[in-house]
């Protein structure tokens, strides 16, 4: 499975919020054996969101979108992703129940626009805030604030799966260009994939779909390397 990831927001451009959402969304897809092939961070404006969420949702399986979902001028995320469906959005009596039902509000203590969702979308209740996210086709809306996120995401992350990948990691005390004969002949003999993060030390990372193969392979380079 391919998904694409978009992130919303003017202060994540600003560089005053980081971008936390997007690395842990790109972690547990990965656990979960899926492929994130785009990460893309872009302002609180209508038409730009709506331009890069269709063309995600053609290229890919899924399109993950993050971003402020709340009633406030700035909240466009939702406004966006039905533009870019084409749907109008609607009040979704579904997610107006939830929220009095369980969420404890009355519908007088909701804002106007609160659980305006696009037509015809699944309503993903927001057990860590208030404002509901969506599943539409094949494109799923999720807060901003992380901690609504990440509670939002667990409710949908079952449906995000694909072969998982087993992955070790091998650390060495020596330049990165005396490293690359050890890393052409590890790739040649074993069916890996192979990257490698200079820092401090180099990291160099083993990947596979089969788990006996990357123990075999991390056993050779970690025989043949100067360990920190
Ligand atoms: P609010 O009503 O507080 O504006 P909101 O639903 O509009 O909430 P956002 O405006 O997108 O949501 O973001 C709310 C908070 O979450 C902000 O503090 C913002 O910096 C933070 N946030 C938004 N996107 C991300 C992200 N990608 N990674 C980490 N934090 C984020
Ligand atoms: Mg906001």
């Amino acid at each position: 499975m391919e998904v694409a990831i978009v992130t919303v927001g003017d202060e994540l451009l600003a560089g005053r919020t980081t971008n936390t959402n997007a690395t842990w969304l790109c972690e547990r897809l990965t656990e979960n054996g899926v492929h994130v092939e785009r990460v893309t961070s872009l302002p609180d404006r209508v038409g730009d969101i709506a331009r890069v969420v269709n063309e995600y949702r053609a290229a890919y399986d899924a399109v993950i979108v993050t971003g402020g979902l709340g009633p406030t001028h700035d909240d466009v995320t939702m406004d966006a992703v039905a533009a870019a469906l084409d749907r109008p959005l609607e009040e979704h009596e579904e997610a107006l129940a939830w929220l009095t039902d369980e969420g404890g509000y009355t519908r007088q203590d909701l804002a106007d626009g609160t659980a305006h969702l696009p037509e015809g979308a699944r309503a993903l209740h927001n057990e860590a805030g208030v404002a509901p996210g969506a599943a539409v086709e094949n494109v799923y809306v999720l807060p901003g604030v992380p901690t609504e996120m990440k509670a939002m995401f667990e409710t949908i992350a079952s449906e995000f799966n694909g072969t998982r990948r087993y992955r070790e990691v091998i650390r060495a005390d020596e330049p990165e260009s005396a490293l690359l004969d050890r890393i052409e002949k590890l790739r040649e003999t074993f069916d890996v994939t192979v990257g490698s993060y200079p820092g401090d030390v180099v990291r160099v990372s083993i990947e596979s779909t089969d788990e006996s193969t990357v123990e075999a392979a991390a056993a050779w380079l970690r025989e043949r390397v100067e360990r920190p």
